[in-house]
């Protein structure tokens, strides 16, 4: 048995190939996307390192080419999740009795199995399963290595943090797993934040039930092999791709449920807190809820705003992968002094953007998750098409012969509660709202109160007291806030991730507010020489 002071060095940041026509990755990546196409992959569950096919399967379809099948998911069902939720508790002890550097050890091989020898693999499927071009699924995956190395080492940091001194006793913090499982809950969105919800708690110890959204599955699977290959123990992290209502049913209200880990819509996270709101004399410990949801993420501009950096955020902000990432701008405040010129450069750069294949280099986004999405996103391009609040000015296109398309879109919005302006749409769809200089305040308020969420924004002003004023002004508006920059992006280990109001709990993703969630303390005080006196100094 060693002894030794165990010390991670902070981790870089992976590194993201650009993928320039003609570079070996570039080649690789395609022929594996290639290779992947060629096949339909049988997606178990794995419960406690045992495939399970169930039998009971959804057919996974590439969104851009919806005809092709990439993958069936075989659903676990009552018998299937419960076995989960049994296994990974019965895996907790030894799990959490494993020194925390091998544990640790485990993510940091991971990590470098998904930057190395799986990448592709991974990459791969992302495209194909979520409808991402190379770039995108490249990002995705650097940031799922990174969430992997950056969670080990905000854990040390947690560990560190130890009780001051008492003269004649040691005391000490134990930072214990919850006394439970942890049930991950993730989205179509982000394979990185597939793999980070039920890893976050789990390199701290805990055990989890993960559930992956359908339409990620294939990517999700390939990351949990990584896993296996890296060593994780059987049970530790069970993979049960499932319904959302049989999850609800069968895992959230299980009494030993002790954390729940999920990215998604505002609207599931509500339903489950409910879940366990209605049930919570049935646990053994209060479930801790962390949740990452829904936005309305704005650009709000001032006067003394550059045009072209101006233009740049707001087409990259909304319409990189489709506007389907959480922190996609979907509204802008432009101020009327800055209109015209914004108007004539927004129609110029979209002469060239548009939603096409994974493979065509030239296609700035890609299709929409699935019909459900691309239904509820055409039905707000009809309403605007209909409305006399709002007009279209660019785009509108929707078509779903080949794939599920929507071509990248702007909205004239006349009035500032128009339904586009305030609600998550979820696609390739921006709204502008045009204010008059000097009712700049009344457009702060605007941006800051129409609408329920909290999680990303920018300012684009030149002037100094104009990007304090807005940034005051909008310091509720947005857990994660630009200063001439994009509202997307965030980077783990430099903009620590999520937004509060209805956009979630704020623990911030990668992050050591997030890590501190799946720890439990235990202070203990140890007297060196204990006393025998019984009587207090004051009654003698
Ligand atoms: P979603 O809420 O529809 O699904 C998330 C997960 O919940 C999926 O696994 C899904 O199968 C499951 N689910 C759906 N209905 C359920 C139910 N009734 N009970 C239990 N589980 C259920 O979200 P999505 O469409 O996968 O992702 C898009 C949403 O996620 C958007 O609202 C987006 O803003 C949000 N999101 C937020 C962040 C963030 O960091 N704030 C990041 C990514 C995505």
């Amino acid at each position: 048995m060693g002894n030794n002071i165990f010390q991670l060095a902070r981790p870089v940041n992976e590194h993201s190939m650009n993928f320039a026509e003609g570079c070996p990755e570039r080649g690789a990546l395609l022929a594996e996307v290639e290779r992947q196409r060629a096949s339909v992959v049988e997606i178990p569950a794995v419960i406690g390192g045992e495939e399970v096919f169930t039998g009971s399967v959804v057919e996974i379809r590439e969104p851009h080419r919806r005809a092709h099948v990439i993958a069936r998911a075989h659903l676990a069902g009552e018998a299937e999740l419960r076995r989960a939720v049994d296994t990974a508790c019965a895996a907790a002890q030894d799990w959490a009795e494993m020194p925390w550097e091998d544990r640790a050890a485990i993510f940091m091989k991971a990590a470098d199995l998904l930057a190395g020898p799986y990448r592709f693999r991974v990459e791969a499927a992302t495209m194909l399963g979520q409808s991402k071009n190379l770039w995108e699924a490249e990002i995705d995956v650097c940031e799922l290595c990174d969430f992997l190395r950056f969670n080990a080492y905000f854990l040390q940091e947690i560990y560190r943090q130890q009780p001051g001194l008492t003269p004649g006793a040691v005391n000490r913090v134990e930072y214990r797993p919850l006394e439970g499982f942890v049930a991950a809950l993730t989205p179509f969105n982000f394979t990185s934040i597939g793999g980070n919800l039920p890893c976050a708690g789990a390199v701290a110890g805990n055990v989890a039930v993960w559930k992956p959204s359908t339409a990620a599955a294939l990517s999700n699977y390939y990351f949990l092999c990584v896993l296996r290959e890296a060593g994780l123990p059987a049970g530790v992290i069970n993979f049960v791709p499932s319904r959302g209502v049989d999850f609800s049913k069968y895992v959230i209200t299980d009494p030993r449920l002790a954390g729940f880990h999920f990215t998604g819509s505002t609207e599931v996270f509500d339903a489950v807190w409910r879940e366990v709101g209605s049930h919570i004399e049935r646990y053994h410990t209060y479930p801790r809820l962390v949740g990452e949801t829904g936005g309305k993420d704005f650009i709000f501009a001032d006067g003394s705003a550059s045009v072209g950096a101006l233009v740049s955020g707001m087409l990259r902000a909304a319409f990189s992968y489709a506007g389907q990432k959480c922190s996609a701008a979907s509204r802008a405040y432009i101020p009327a002094s800055l209109w015209p010129d914004v108007r004539e450069r927004l129609h110029e750069a979209m002469k060239d953007l548009y939603a096409g294949d994974i493979l065509d280099p030239r296609a700035f986004c890609n299709a929409v998750i699935d019909r459900a999405a691309f239904e509820r996103i055409k039905a707000y391009l009809d309403d605007a098409a209909a409305s006399p609040d709002a007009e279209i000015l660019e785009g509108g296109g929707a078509d779903d012969a080949e794939g599920y398309f929507i071509q990248p879109t702007v909205i004239l919005a006349k009035n500032p509660h128009y339904r586009s302006m305030v609600e998550e749409i979820f696609g390739p769809v921006l709204t502008v709202y045009v204010y008059e200089d000097e009712a700049q305040d009344e457009a702060l308020r605007l941006c800051d109160t129409s609408t329920k969420y909290g999680l990303t924004g920018a300012v684009y002003a030149r002037d100094r007291a104009a990007v304090l004023k807005i940034s005051r002004a909008l310091s509720q508006t947005a857990g994660n806030f630009y200063i001439n920059e994009k509202p997307t992006g965030a980077v783990v280990g430099q903009q620590p991730f999520g937004g509060s109001r209805r956009s979630g709990t704020n623990d911030k993703a990668g992050s050591q507010t997030n890590l501190l969630r799946w720890v439990s303390q235990r202070a203990v005080k140890e007297v060196l020489v204990p006393d025998t006196e019984i009587l207090l100094p004051h009654m003698l």
